[in-house]
């Protein structure tokens, strides 16, 4: 029987087990199967969407240093970066997506988190104490669970897009921007937020040109991304437009991509080797079910102010799973911290802790 169950691993999830081991709950961390197919194409592997990202410039914290030293002292050999290991200096660095959960995990396990590497596809939140049902079938109780599945890219959901996936269109360009078939060639972003922006800024380092795809006639992304991206003469704004159909055929993959001016109407086409779709996120629910009440949007619903209660007595939420609003890593962390205190405060109520 478990005190409290963590279901993720991002910043969210570490900053729940780095509290609820220090209150001696003794927490698990299910921090998602790292073999799935499934989870790599949807986006959804362990540590979260900030494993998919490059430099992490506002965690505070980690301002340029000597990373490398910190890395190589923190963490186990086998999970220190190749550059680490390499003993090659970063000028500059500060902190990078996976360098920043690796750490985090790492705190997690110092106070004796426990870590299993596997998917939760069911819950029973309908008796206590709770059952989670993991991919292999293993079932684990619990008197807490704190969700943080965090959230996962979107796709416009054309059929092309579908066919040419893993052949040109990706969601996330660090994944998948250094394959060969990207090299030198143009590429396309779609979307206007930070996401967008520092796709194709990414991008840049591989593609001959980058066209970023905008359906409006302005970006989201904050000022400081905006610019930029408006600095970078690898990046051409394409504004008003939405892409109609992507191009291409078994042996290629992605050849060209096929717009609509949505003010005009006009049609045109661009020769590119790549779609990355930078266009928001969806949060990782499905395996509820329907047993913890979501908002209009699809999020976990937080039912009392400034707590992380859900509809379910005794399960919490934390970070993007149930913030569509801030969906940052600090954030995330921030509410993690709280679900965790929230859990120690139903056990200790409960004379359960
Ligand atoms: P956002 O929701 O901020 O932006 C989504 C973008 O996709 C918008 O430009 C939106 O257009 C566009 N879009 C949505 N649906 C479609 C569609 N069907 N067709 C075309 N375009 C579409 O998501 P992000 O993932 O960029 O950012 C999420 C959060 O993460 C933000 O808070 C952001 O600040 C943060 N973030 C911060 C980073 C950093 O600071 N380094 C890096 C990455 C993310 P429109 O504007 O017209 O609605």
């Amino acid at each position: 029987m478990e005190k409290v169950v963590i279901i993720g691993s991002g910043p969210a999830g570490w900053a729940a087990a780095i509290y609820t081991a220090r209150a001696n709950l003794h927490p698990l961390v299910i921090e998602g199967d790292p073999l799935s197919e499934k989870n790599r194409q949807q986006g959804t592997i362990p540590l979260g969407q900030l494993s998919l990202t490059t430099e992490v410039e506002n965690y505070p914290g980690f301002p340029a240093m000597h990373t490398r030293e910190l890395l190589k002292s923190a963490l186990p050999v086998e999970e220190q970066p190749y550059w680490v290991v390499a003993n090659k200096e970063q000028p500059n660095h500060g902190i990078n997506g996976p360098e920043l959960m690796a750490l985090m995990r790492q705190q997690a396990r110092n106070f004796g988190t426990r870590v299993i590497s596997k998917d939760v596809v069911k819950v029973d939140f309908s008796k206590k104490p709770y059952t989670l049902t993991t991919h292999d079938g293993e079932t684990i109780q619990a008197h807490t669970v704190i969700i943080a599945t965090g959230a996962r890219a979107n796709y416009l959901g054309l059929p092309s897009e579908d066919r040419f996936k893993n052949r040109g269109v990706s969601a996330c360009a660090v994944c998948d921007g250094a394959l060969p078939r990207f090299r030198n060639k143009p590429l396309v972003v779609i979307g206007g937020g930070d996401s967008a922006v520092e796709e194709a800024t990414y991008l840049t380092k591989f593609a001959s040109k980058v066209y970023l795809v905008i359906r409006r006639d302005v970006l989201r992304a904050s000022k400081i991304m905006q610019q930029r991206a408006f600095d970078n003469p690898k990046i051409e704004i394409i504004k008003n437009t939405e892409l109609d159909e992507v191009l291409g055929d078994d042996q290629n993959g992605v050849t060209a991509l096929r717009f609509r001016n949505n003010k005009t109407g006009e049609k045109f086409v661009l020769e590119a080797s790549g779609l990355f779709l930078a266009i928001g996120h969806t949060p990782n629910v499905g395996f509820l079910e329907g047993q913890v009440k979501l908002t209009p949007s699809g999020y976990i619903q937080w039912t009392t102010l400034a707590r992380t209660y859900t509809s379910v007595e005794g399960v919490f939420a934390a970070g993007d799973v149930a913030d569509d609003y801030y969906r940052q890593a600090i954030s995330a962390a921030g509410t993690g911290c709280m679900a965790a205190l929230d859990a120690e405060r139903y056990l200790s109520h409960h004379g359960l802790a």
